[in-house]
């Protein structure tokens, strides 16, 4: 898909797939729960009994675009995850499993967190996309002390994504 790069920090992007949901403009998708900053649905294409994706409205890019000021942002996408596993009648909070892909293992270029339960049951043939702890599929947690000393960039009033980064992306701290 080609890609204009002043968009990938905007509001919203007219070829972005989780941005016409956002905007309830893809009709197939069941958004099963939406507050001002985040939505949440089930993932097209499921690696568990339980997997749904949470997502900002607003679009951002990927981890890569994300800063210190996006911690709070971060916890509430887990939040939002947890939430709804409850709310689908998940009990045991120990076997599920949140995390966040990061490109280029990234399927759609808008910031996402997949929410999976039960963990133990990750169909076999899929498993080698949610290893936490990789830099395959990092957690949320770790995707908080990641970011928890990066600066905005600020460029012309504009956040833009910190391509610098994509270098040193991997390395642990
Ligand atoms: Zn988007
Ligand atoms: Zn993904």
């Amino acid at each position: 898909m080609l890609r204009n790069d002043s968009k990938l920090t905007s509001e919203s992007d007219e070829t972005c797939i989780f941005c016409l949901i956002a905007n309830g403009q893809d009709k197939k998708t069941q958004v099963i729960k939406k507050n001002k900053e985040l939505m949440c649905f089930r993932d097209i294409y499921p690696a568990a009994p339980h997997h749904y994706l949470v997502v900002p409205i607003q679009h951002i890019h990927s981890c890569f675009s994300l800063h210190r000021g996006h911690i709070d942002l971060v916890k509430r996408m887990a939040e939002m995850g947890k939430a709804v596993l409850q709310d689908q009648g998940i009990t045991n909070m120990e076997d599920i499993s949140l995390g966040f892909h990061q490109p280029p293992c990234t399927s759609v270029d808008h910031l996402h967190l997949h929410v999976l339960a039960p963990r133990s049951q990750i169909y076999e043939h899929l498993m080698y996309k949610f290893i936490p702890k990789t830099d395959n599929f990092v957690t949320e947690e770790s995707l908080r002390n990641r970011i928890k000393d990066k600066a905005p960039i600020v460029k012309s009033g504009v956040d833009c994504i910190n391509y610098q980064d994509l270098s040193v992306v991997g390395s642990r701290r």
